[in-house]
């Protein structure tokens, strides 16, 4: 599904190093958790993945579903089948969120070459996953986000994912700020979503979202680099002892 081999990222505007040789390999129907102290360069991964602008990268590859997913533009990627949460969702005043998804949808459709859904086909839908994920009817009509609470922001980003039917799924630090009921919808959208075909990477600060989305493997990056590797266990010790013994030792 998704290979990352030694990559190296820098700003665009400084010469400032971020991703210092990141390695990684997903297959299909894994869910990785990447954990690390704050400004180790988890974000960066994402942003890079999703294919941002503001990053360069000056070594290394990243192959997606058999494809070179660095050579792609940002829309090809979600094409592909890549899909990023974001850490603080955006909220559009004045766009209906049914308008939104649908012209989502319709721009992954036309980069695949792919029809345009019917309105009629789209409302269908929609319908059903919202109820699927037991959100309400009404939401599909407000503006997206705007006044939304957190765990209305999070399940609405859960029903944006459901909608898309990504093959990898990155969420960044989609846990921060929601008490432990938003923390549990979104654990349950995850958890509904997988899938044999469908990968997750579950970048978060907290264990405690990992109690709900059990992970296969779990990652602890720091410096710019994944420096330790293994099972659940990890994101328990990180719980019960911090980053401290983890990284010592590590440059
Ligand atoms: P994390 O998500 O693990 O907290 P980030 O990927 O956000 O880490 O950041 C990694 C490092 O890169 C940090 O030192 C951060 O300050 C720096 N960095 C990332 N993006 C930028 C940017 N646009 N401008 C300046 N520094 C940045
Ligand atoms: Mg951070
Ligand atoms: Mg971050």
């Amino acid at each position: 599904m998704l290979t990352i081999k030694n990559l190296h990222v820098k700003l665009e505007e400084e010469d400032k190093a971020i991703l210092k040789g990141v390695d990684l390999v997903v297959k299909p129907g894994e869910v990785h958790a990447i954990m690390g102290p704050n400004g180790s360069g988890k974000s960066t991964t994402s942003y890079v993945l999703a294919g941002r602008d503001g990053y360069e990268v000056t070594a290394g590859e990243v192959e997606f579903d058999g494809e070179d997913l660095l050579a792609m533009e940002p829309e090809e990627r979600a094409a592909a089948g890549v899909f990023l949460a974001f850490q603080y969702p955006v909220e559009i005043p004045g766009v209906g969120n049914l308008t939104f998804l649908r012209t989502a949808l319709n721009a992954q459709r036309k980069t695949r070459g792919e029809d345009e859904l019917s309105a009629a086909d789209f409302l269908k839908i929609v319908r059903q996953r919202a109820a699927d994920l037991k959100i309400d009817a009404d939401m599909l009509k407000r503006p997206v986000n705007v006044g939304f609470s957190g765990g209305e922001k999070k399940r609405n980003e859960i029903l944006q994912m459901a909608m898309l039917e990504p093959k990898l799924c990155i969420l960044d630090e989609t846990d921060s700020g929601l008490d432990v009921d938003a923390m549990k919808l979104v654990a349950e959208g995850v958890n509904a979503l997988r899938s044999p075909e469908r990968s997750f990477v579950v970048i978060t600060h907290y264990q405690r979202l990992l109690d709900h989305i059990k992970p296969d493997v779990v990652h602890i990056m720091a410096n710019g680099r994944i420096v330790k590797t293994g099972g659940p266990e990890l994101a328990l010790e990180v719980e019960n002892n911090g980053y401290g013994d983890l990284l010592a030792g590590v440059e």
